[in-house]
């Protein structure tokens, strides 16, 4: 099949009928077809072999095609496929809501247990917060307090591309177009860090005495605050400290506005902790996941809240009930990957896996920013970037974006700048050989090209 008549017919049928995401279609390359894939890398139909330091698009864990999450779904594809959630569950959604339940932080708030206890199943990342503003919004109305009608988000979130999600998500500046439909936000300062950072504490405190005026002119009008939880990722894997996540959600709960973490990017294993609101010690109110939930494999998602947030839509009638679904709500297939995946961070000891992707990421940005034009070098987890040229924020418009993906391509790499910020994020079954290669070719590729940012 892979012979070169086959090549050109996929790229042929791909330009005549489908529309691709995220790009401007008139000028974006011809998208390269990929034949199979295995571990970290990707096979294409022409016989290349691409390292996926992407993650494919942040959604792959342990690696393509892992054997044990294909075999989980043969198995529940020949047994349920799917089936209606009102009304009806099955063993996948029931298995994977308690695992969840149990994989996710606990603490304890005035003597009382806090956790996240209610599985609230949808399919992609956008409509898991979707979901998840909704159910704040809604609880304060079925208590009865109708003056809090604005959310509370960081600036430079990306929460995901649906009304709710681009409304708090739109300082990534990525939905101009629809500025005068969108929901009413605050929005409050993200202190980025990175390594070496000497004036961290000082941008903290400038941000947090920022929260502080917010909270004291509409602290008493706000909805609920979401935040992407130590690593923003679309907006150029922007990072900051576990202390500064903690201090925001202190203030934002000692207003009574619930949070909402977005862990559909960091969720499973990507910060090197289960989930990125473990290391900065807080439990929100509602946790966004998605992504990695299935370990790459099948659209799933999950909104998971408090038992305080569950039982605000308790009640007699369908008045106070989250009038929320979609069709495929809790696919029984991609259940069943959710279960096999997490049961490999067990047996495959992922988060160690993780952390020494880390280690050797450490080595690779010491060298990266010895280069010319590199700047603000940082790591968390699998994921490893730096800045070229200015400091500035990622330009999505950059002219030198596409030619940087370009040349990393020539070298064999899947790796995705956002704008002028370059960043590593191997799946965790990468090699050391493997990972050493990607640090040697990505190198090559920065020595040449961080000097145009440099200049532009
Ligand atoms: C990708 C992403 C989303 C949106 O998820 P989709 O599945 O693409 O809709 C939401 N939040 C964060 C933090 C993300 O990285």
């Amino acid at each position: 099949m892979s012979d070169k008549a086959n090549i050109i017919d996929i790229v042929k049928l791909d330009q005549q009928h489908v529309w691709h995401p995220f790009g401007q279609e008139q000028t974006a390359p011809v998208p390269l077809p990929v034949a199979r894939a295995c571990g970290a890398s990707l096979f294409l139909e022409d016989g290349r072999e691409i390292l996926d330091l992407a993650c494919s698009w942040w959604v792959n864990v342990h690696g393509h095609c892992h054997p044990a999450i294909a075999e989980a779904l043969a198995q529940q594809a020949s047994t349920l496929e799917h089936v209606i959630f009102s009304g009806f569950t099955h063993a996948p959604a029931a298995r994977l809501a308690e695992a969840l339940v149990h994989a996710l932080p606990r603490t304890r708030v005035n003597g009382k247990d806090k956790g996240l206890d209610r599985v609230f199943y949808s399919d992609n990342g956008s409509t898991a917060v979707e979901a998840a503003l909704k159910m704040a919004f809604q609880s304060w109305r079925n208590k009865g307090e109708r003056r809090r009608t604005l959310f509370l988000a960081f600036e430079g979130a990306y929460h995901g591309d649906t009304f709710g999600a681009m409304s708090v998500g739109r300082s990534s500046g990525f939905y101009a177009p629809f500025e005068d439909v969108l929901l009413k936000v605050r929005f409050t300062p993200f202190a980025e860090t990175w390594l070496n950072d000497t004036e961290v504490e000082e941008r903290e405190a400038a941000a947090l005495a920022e929260l502080d005026a917010i909270l004291e002119l509409d602290g008493m009008r706000i909805a609920g605050f979401i935040a992407e939880p130590l690593v923003q990722g679309a907006s150029g894997m922007r990072m900051c400290r576990p202390e500064f996540l903690r201090a925001v959600c202190e203030r934002v709960t000692a207003h009574g506005i619930p949070v909402i973490l977005d862990e559909v990017m960091t969720g499973f294993g990507r910060t090197g902790t289960l989930f990125a609101m473990e290391q900065a010690g807080v439990v929100p109110d509602l946790v966004c996941l998605s992504k990695g939930i299935t370990g790459g494999f099948l659209p799933l998602a999950a909104t998971v809240a408090s038992t305080a947030i569950y039982d605000c839509f308790l009640g007699q009638d369908f008045s106070t009930a989250f009038a929320h679904g979609h069709s495929y709500t809790a696919n029984p297939l991609g259940c069943a990957a959710g279960l096999a995946s997490l049961a490999l961070f067990q047996t495959e000891q992922t988060l160690g896996r993780i952390n020494a992707i880390r280690e050797a990421n450490l080595g690779w940005l010491a060298e990266a920013a010895q280069l010319p034009g590199v700047n603000r070098a940082r790591a968390l987890g699998s994921i490893a970037a730096v800045n070229l040229g200015g400091t500035g924020e990622g330009d999505y418009n950059s002219f030198l974006g596409p030619k940087l993906k370009a040349r990393f391509l020539e070298s064999g790499l899947l790796v995705r700048p956002m704008g002028n910020v370059v960043y590593l994020m191997p799946p965790a079954c990468i090699t050391p050989a493997e990972l050493a290669r990607a640090h040697v070719l990505s190198l090559e590729v920065l020595r040449e090209t961080a000097p145009l940012y440099a200049k532009s």
